[in-house]
């Protein structure tokens, strides 16, 4: 072989047809990783189309569903990463964004029934942001609440049943003290009309 030639490593290795080979081989390995990587299926207003940008971990792309916060800042907005180029001014949109959806949800929720404003409300407070943990308490704090309402309406149902079963007792007790009355009446003084006076009182 002669001297400066192709060996491994050697000054014309980046020139050989060996090496070639392998960077060709090594480039579309990379090609093929690229093309299987996930993509985002969310919808693109542009095309129309499913987005296929590369995907992150949740299975959006950056656009689509990145940075999405979980844990403790879940549902939180979140700032830009202070050294970008425009990062005050994406803060300034992302204040005006947050402001718009805002006063677009009251309105949503102003339109609604009551029921409805009731059932997104408890959507919304199930979907609190911030900490898990807070968010799984006041849950369970409105769950005990709804169990103590439920008691209390049933305590209600069954104090209104019993008072209505006392009211029929003493009912039943005064027409049969009626018709004890009315037998002693026909018995002792026959004339005597006091079905006539009774009927109006107890029917
Ligand atoms: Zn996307």
């Amino acid at each position: 072989m002669k001297r400066g030639g192709s060996t491994r490593g050697g000054p014309g290795w980046p020139q050989s047809l060996q090496f070639r080979q392998i960077a060709r081989e090594a480039a579309a390995r990379g090609r093929a990783t690229q093309r299987a990587r996930p993509r985002c299926g969310a919808h693109a207003r542009s095309s129309g189309e499913p987005c296929n940008a590369f995907a992150l971990s949740n299975g959006r792309c950056r656009h689509h569903g990145g940075l999405t916060p979980s844990g403790k800042r879940y549902g939180l907005p979140t700032a830009p990463a202070p050294r970008a180029k425009d990062a005050g001014e994406r803060f300034e949109r992302k204040l005006a964004d947050i402001a718009r959806r805002r006063a677009g949800r009251a309105r949503e929720l102003a339109a609604m029934s009551p029921e409805d404003r009731a059932a997104a409300e408890r959507h919304r407070a199930d979907r609190a942001p911030g900490d898990p943990a807070k968010r799984a308490a006041a849950r369970r704090r409105r769950q005990n609440n709804a169990d103590a309402r439920a008691l209390l309406t049933e305590r209600a149902d069954h104090a209104q049943s019993q008072e209505a079963a006392e009211i029929a007792a003493a009912i039943s007790a005064l027409r049969a003290e009626r018709d004890q009355l009315l037998a002693q009446s026909a018995a002792t003084a026959e004339d005597h009309d006091f079905n006539n006076y009774t009927d109006g009182v107890f029917g």
